[in-house]
């Protein structure tokens, strides 16, 4: 007798996930290996930036009530007493009508108030007449305006992109705590299973879940170890499944989690003693994924139906290794957009369409990629996002509001699960 499983929602699937994530211990790098990896401390301002004032043009610091006076029919002549350069220190203050050549980045010198750009001067030689007025702080980058001291910058958890190594080399974090990387396991599922490298047989197809979730995670700059391609026979398949459990943080399979007679990973769940979070979700593709736990790691058994381990993956799995590692972001980032064409079957479960989208003169469109059944593979290949359709009892017409998941955005840049 077939087993009746009970679907359970997306969000409730994605909570159950997120639940059981056990976060990693963190490591300490060095500042040039930081890309990509999830911050494990705040950036907090170890001073103010910028340091000291300075100016943001290349100009002449002046004091601004000297200018008081300017005007077109007055022009107001100052002298040149010397340079400033970036990294260099003036001598000593102004007086009177006095001004400083100063560059981009120099520090203003004691009694100046204001930057005079150099195209708002005449110059002459060690000296330039001004025909406006200039007020107090103009043109001048204030000590602390960027950042102050003390300041929480960045939150612990958020992903390291090249802005954020800007900020820490700023404060002189050499080196930077981060997330350690979990590590995973890949194995693939199923007697009907060839490697790439194989010519096809009768009734066998080339295994292409198993390189497809291993550039998945590459895309998460996540390291892996291929547990291969395992028939389907439950002890075989439950040794490899002890032995990467053994070896790694979580182990992805795809296949065998259907109720067909060859269907293996529910009984290895339960061989191994691992609890099943859920076996059955209202999405289509991918309503057969399973997750289960066992001790403080996470069995993502994925179905073998290529869109469906795609689509599994990417709702499930990246959260969780996000997750692992403290991100504060796991999720896709989610926009609107218009559905590009009808999608006219209704569904009772939440569908996600593998499709393609564009900013066009109509706005965001996102077109369907093309066959989208969850056995589909040309589809995956197309498509740059993911469109969610609510289950429902009608169709979609072309033109009908839609929310959009994009794939392969720099990570943790999602706070909001569907
Ligand atoms: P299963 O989830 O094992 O019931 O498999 C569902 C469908 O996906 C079947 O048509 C399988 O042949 C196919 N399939 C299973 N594993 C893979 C794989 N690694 N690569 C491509 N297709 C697969
Ligand atoms: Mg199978």
């Amino acid at each position: 007798m077939v087993e009746m499983r009970k679907p359970i929602q997306v969000r409730e699937a994605v909570r159950l996930v997120m639940e059981n994530v056990h976060v990693n211990r963190t490591e300490t790098i060095p500042l040039e290996r930081t890309y990509g990896r999830i911050l494990a401390e705040p950036i907090v301002a170890k001073h103010d930036v910028p340091s000291f004032d300075r100016s943001p043009y290349d100009g002449f610091a002046v004091r601004a009530e000297d200018t008081a006076a300017a005007s077109g029919d007055n022009r107001i002549l100052f002298t040149v007493i010397g340079e400033i350069g970036a990294g260099h220190v003036a001598d000593r203050g102004i007086g009177h009508r006095e001004a400083y050549r100063i560059m981009t980045g120099a520090p203003i010198p004691d009694n100046a108030d204001a930057v005079v750009m150099l195209e708002q001067t005449a110059e002459a030689e060690n000296s330039f007449t001004v025909r406006k007025r200039f007020f107090q702080g103009e043109n001048i980058s204030f000590k602390g305006e960027d950042a102050k001291q003390g300041e929480l910058l960045i939150e612990s958890g958020a992903f390291i992109h090249p802005g954020t190594i800007a900020l820490l080399a700023t404060f002189g974090y050499a080196k930077v705590k981060v997330a350690k990387r979990p590590v995973a396991g890949i194995l693939s599922t199923g007697t009907e299973l060839l490697e790439v490298s194989d010519e096809l047989a009768p009734g066998k197809i080339r295994n292409s879940n198993g390189p497809m979730i291993a550039a998945q995670l590459t895309r998460m700059g996540i390291g892996y170890t291929s547990y291969g391609m395992q028939e389907d026979n439950l002890d075989a398949c439950t040794e490899i499944v002890k032995k990467a459990l053994a070896e790694t943080d979580l182990l992805i399979t795809t296949g065998g989690v259907s109720v067909g007679d060859y269907d293996y990973l529910p009984a290895i769940y339960e061989r191994l003693g691992a609890k099943v979070l859920f076996n059955k979700v209202a999405m289509r593709p991918g309503s057969v994924t399973t997750v289960a736990v066992l001790g403080d790691k996470l069995l993502f058994g994925l179905s073998g139906n290529p869109s469906a381990c795609f689509t599994g993956f990417e709702l499930f799995t990246r959260p969780a290794i996000l997750a692992m590692q403290g991100a504060i972001s796991p999720y896709m980032p989610r926009m609107q957009g218009k559905l590009g064409e009808d999608f006219t079957k209704p569904n009772p479960f939440t569908r996600f369409i593998r499709a393609f989208w564009e900013m066009t003169p109509e706005g965001i469109i996102a077109v369907p990629a093309g066959f989208n059944k969850s056995n589909a593979v040309s589809s995956i290949a197309r498509g740059n996002c993911l469109i969610v359709l609510p289950s429902g009892t009608r169709g979609y017409t072309a033109g009908t509001d839609v929310d959009i998941l994009l794939l392969g955005a720099e990570q943790g840049v999602g706070k909001w699960v569907l």
